[in-house]
């Protein structure tokens, strides 16, 4: 689509501030099958925003900018836009107005300041502010059509969402249908991922592409044109073939917030006893809403004389095999699972690192175990990479065990909302 974005803030470019707007933006339009063609950063530069608006305008439909609405020296945009199209700058009643208003729900005194917010290029119009003061305005060049809003994301977006948007709807009435969709995997390398999507039969009419979000890979696919949707499910089923339960989340559920779905509906209870995540995975539980539905506790029990005391781990049973062992990682799920009366105990033991290493016995070694009433089970991993790293792939692991676990109880149809 011929739409350019244009961010301004000298913060974004002196790395003291990420960019999301551009991000934010690029996501809503492409939701609504309006991919812009360009994107670009600049900082408070007023020469440079007036050659760059003139630029964008000459060669886009469309332009959006974010950023220098405000009432301090170094919000520049309005003045920049008013000399890019030749319009001065004028006192603009209604925005004026909106400010005014702004001020009054705020039950706030209006600093003289914030009148600048209300000089906009002429024959401007505003674009309504419902989350703060800054209005934002839209202009008609030669060619296109300029949308400016202000620098703060929650503002930016329900500006965008609200009011351009729909204008830009409307400028595009040819937008092809668009369907998208993002399986996340966990378990497999991306080359195996690939490698197995390779031999998969994919529509051709689906764009298949990769991303890492450690320890995820997403797969993103996307269609255009008629019958988008059933492609695209079409290109799904055949993934999971491929994949199989390798496939932990859809579009934006995460494999923590389905593990606590599942846990919650197989209406099994839970208890942890973490050693090297040190509650990660407690942690990653609890960030899900009504985990108190499934989790009892988690313990985290670092040093051998708490997995003694905390989880009845036999100290005779430490000292022969060690804190990373099979046997005290399955002693450890018994324990908390026998302490806590719930239904599954699962244990984490292993070496972060960098320190505490050994030949048999390297970093990135983990047990995980868990017990239930059905019986018990360990299994030995060896995680590469950086102590976050391995923290991180044994919390996930742990989640998935949990997830399979919970999954296994359910029905098929059980699983699905
Ligand atoms: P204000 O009235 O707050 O001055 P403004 O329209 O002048 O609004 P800026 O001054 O450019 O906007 O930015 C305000 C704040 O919004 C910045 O300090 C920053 O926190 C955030 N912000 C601005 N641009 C971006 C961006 N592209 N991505 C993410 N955050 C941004
Ligand atoms: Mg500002």
């Amino acid at each position: 689509m011929n739409i350019a974005l244009l961010t301004i803030g000298d913060e974004l470019l002196n790395g003291d501030l990420a960019d999301t707007n551009t991000q934010t933006i690029a996501r809503i339009l492409t939701e609504n099958g309006l991919t812009p063609r360009e994107a670009g950063t600049i900082g408070d530069d007023e020469a440079l925003i007036v050659t760059t608006l003139q630029r964008l305008a000459a060669a886009h439909k469309a332009v959006i900018v974010t950023g220098g609405l405000g009432p301090t020296e170094d919000d520049r945009t309005a003045k920049a836009a008013a000399r890019a199209f030749g319009r001065p700058l004028s006192l603009n009643d209604q925005a004026l107005q909106q400010i005014r208003n702004r001020f009054r729900t705020m039950r706030r005194e209006m600093h003289p300041a914030n009148e600048k917010q209300a000089m906009l290029p002429a024959r401007s119009h505003v674009i309504p502010n419902p989350n703060g003061t800054a209005p934002g305005f839209s202009l008609q060049s030669d060619k296109a059509e300029l949308f400016f809003l202000p620098g703060v994301p929650g503002e930016m977006q329900a500006m965008l969402e609200e009011s351009v948007l729909p204008r830009l709807l409307e400028c595009f009435p040819d937008r092809p249908d668009l369907c998208r969709r993002s399986l996340t995997v966990f378990g497999l390398p991306e080359p195996e991922v690939e490698g197995r999507l390779g031999a998969a039969l994919l529509p051709d009419t689906v764009a298949v592409a990769f991303n890492v979000d450690f320890p995820m890979v997403r797969i993103k696919l996307q269609a255009r044109g008629d019958h988008s949707q059933r492609h695209i499910d079409r290109a799904e089923l055949q993934i999971r073939k491929a994949l199989g339960d390798h496939i932990v989340a859809i579009d934006e559920e995460t494999l923590a917030g389905n593990t606590a779905r599942f846990l919650r509906r197989a209406g099994l209870t839970l208890a942890l006893a973490e050693s090297c995540t040190g509650g990660l995975i407690a942690k990653l539980l609890t960030d899900q809403a009504g985990a108190s539905a499934f989790l009892e506790r988690s313990v985290v029990t670092y040093a051998n004389s708490a997995k003694t005391a905390c989880l009845q781990v036999p100290v005779q049973l430490l000292e022969q095999h060690g804190a990373v062992s099979a046997e005290t990682a399955l002693a450890m799920a018994k324990g908390v699972r026998i302490t806590a009366g719930t239904d599954i105990g699962l244990a984490v033991t292993g070496i972060a690192g960098p320190d505490g290493g050994t030949p048999e016995k390297p970093v990135g070694t983990v047990l995980i175990a868990m017990s239930d009433a059905t019986g018990e089970r360990v299994a030995p991993y060896h995680f590469p990479g950086n102590r976050e790293q391995v923290r991180q792939r044994t919390a996930c692991t742990a989640l998935d065990w949990l997830r399979l676990t919970a999954m296994s109880r359910l029905g098929s149809s059980d699983r699905k909302d």
